[in-house]
């Protein structure tokens, strides 16, 4: 028997650990993991010369819709930093709150992305039934906000977001949870705005911790009293995380997504950097920080993603004089992985939790488990190959998402993405973008 493509002499990760194997492919599809010698003739070959080969990557959380950012340039983006499936986040600009908008939004991307791709869908006020609709034509998550999202996202108060939890209870679906507390930020507002602060710990002051803590655990009880599985996202503060933990003990299904933005910044980066260190909610303290990085390496935090919202330059600088001029949001896809990989090289993450926590988790929280999100026959072919030793200094100029700068320009990282493969096929090879733009497919939710 001949396969399409053979991968040889690789170190396959997985989060149960590292093994000295190979993988077969044929049709998009792994057909076996094997010693090399064991291993069937491939059409193709590609030797990994010993490096590391992970799971292709997942970003449950990205926002592509984004002016200058489009869902062509930011998948783009995405293969560039090793990432083989998206999942597109519903944000201010496409709300995805029916399942009109859902269609659209998916024949969009499937004519634009260089990715595989899945679309969470938008919880909205006023739109009964439409997340089951949504969830039927195979979304893999629905995003809600408990504070206020701007004017384009009609808002949603506490007893709406409950009786949405109970929707999604009742076919097993999950919520995404933007949760800080909508009264502490409006009255903080209102006193800062009066003060005349423009300053950029004024940013800090606005969206305290407290704010975040109590909106976290007020949802996860909501979680608890709907019997719905829920997510609280892009968590920064770890008694939100430890309060997860707690319920999960008691049976309630709440997970924790955090970001590479809360292991690599603190409340002083955006003191000293603007609106270019300007997210929601925002970074902490530095013990904060290393609590956050202990909890995704011991198990207490379930998954990672970018959060990536690709303010253009101009937008961003409007914040230098009044910070709170700057919108939100900071770029992320193609810094992910390499921040990561540092982690490994820095001691605080190892490899077989990084595929857990950026493969396995969300691909099995969100649906699409074993078709993403893991190396074992009958999986699509997606991997990604990794130098742990290859020192890289990340640059703006390096950027190729439309928003063109990152956060973590001039910083110095160790481990670096070599080549990545969706479906059998190369789509990324030494910075090179390889894939089509539309050779990304739509993943429905496999399951609940
Ligand atoms: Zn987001």
């Amino acid at each position: 028997m001949s396969v399409d493509l053979v991968v040889m002499n690789a170190k396959l990760v997985s989060p149960r650990g590292i093994i000295e194997a190979g993988v077969a492919v044929k049709d998009g599809k792994i057909t076996a993991i094997a010693r090399d010698i064991h291993l069937p003739d491939g059409d193709r070959k590609i030797d990994a010369r010993g490096q590391y080969v992970l799971p292709g990557l997942l970003d449950g959380h990205v926002h592509t819709f984004l002016p200058p950012e489009s869902p062509s340039t930011g998948t783009r983006a995405a293969a560039k930093g090793g990432l083989t499936t998206m999942f597109e986040m519903p944000g201010t600009q496409f709300g995805c709150f029916n399942i009109g908008d859902f269609k659209l939004k998916k024949e969009t991307m499937e004519r634009s992305a260089y990715v595989d791709f899945c679309i969470h869908a938008g919880c909205a006020s006023g739109y009964p039934g439409e997340l089951t609709n949504m969830w039927n034509a195979g979304a893999t998550g629905a995003k809600f906000f408990v504070s206020s999202a701007g004017s384009k996202w009609p808002q949603t108060f506490d007893g709406e977001i409950i009786e949405r939890f109970k929707e999604i209870s009742s076919f097993g679906g999950i919520a995404l949870i933007h949760a800080e507390n909508d009264s502490i930020l409006r009255d903080n507002l209102k006193r800062l705005r009066l003060e005349g602060r423009k300053d950029y710990a004024a940013h800090i002051e606005w969206r305290p911790k407290i704010s975040e803590v109590e909106a976290g655990k007020r949802m996860i009880d909501y979680l608890e009293a709907t019997s719905c599985r829920g997510m609280i996202v892009h968590t920064g503060a770890p008694e939100t995380a430890w309060y997860a933990a707690e319920a999960r003990m008691k049976g309630v299904k709440a997970y924790i997504e955090t970001c590479p933005q809360y292991l690599y910044l603190t409340e002083d980066d955006v003191k000293r950097n603007g609106p270019w260190n300007k997210f929601a909610p925002p970074p902490r303290s530095k013990s904060d920080l290393v609590e956050i990085r202990q909890m995704l390496q011991d198990g207490w935090i379930q998954t990672i993603a970018t959060d990536h919202a690709p303010y253009g330059i101009e937008r961003k600088e409007a914040g230098l004089e009044d910070i709170f001029e700057a919108p939100n949001g900071m770029p992320g896809l193609e810094t992910f992985l390499p921040l990561l990989l540092n982690g490994v090289n820095e001691g605080w993450l190892t490899l077989p939790r990084l595929a857990a926590i950026s493969a396995e988790n969300p691909a099995k929280l969100y649906g699409i488990l074993p078709k993403k999100g893991i190396l074992q026959p009958g999986a699509d072919a997606d991997m990604v190959f990794v130098d742990i030793n290859k020192e890289v200094t990340l640059t703006n100029d390096d950027q190729i998402t439309a928003c063109s700068w990152t956060p973590y320009d001039g910083m110095k990282v160790k481990g670096w993405m070599t080549l990545s493969i969706i479906r059998g096929e190369v789509v990324m090879e030494d910075d090179q973008v390889l894939s089509r733009e539309g050779s990304g497919k739509f993943v429905p939710r496999l399951y609940a």
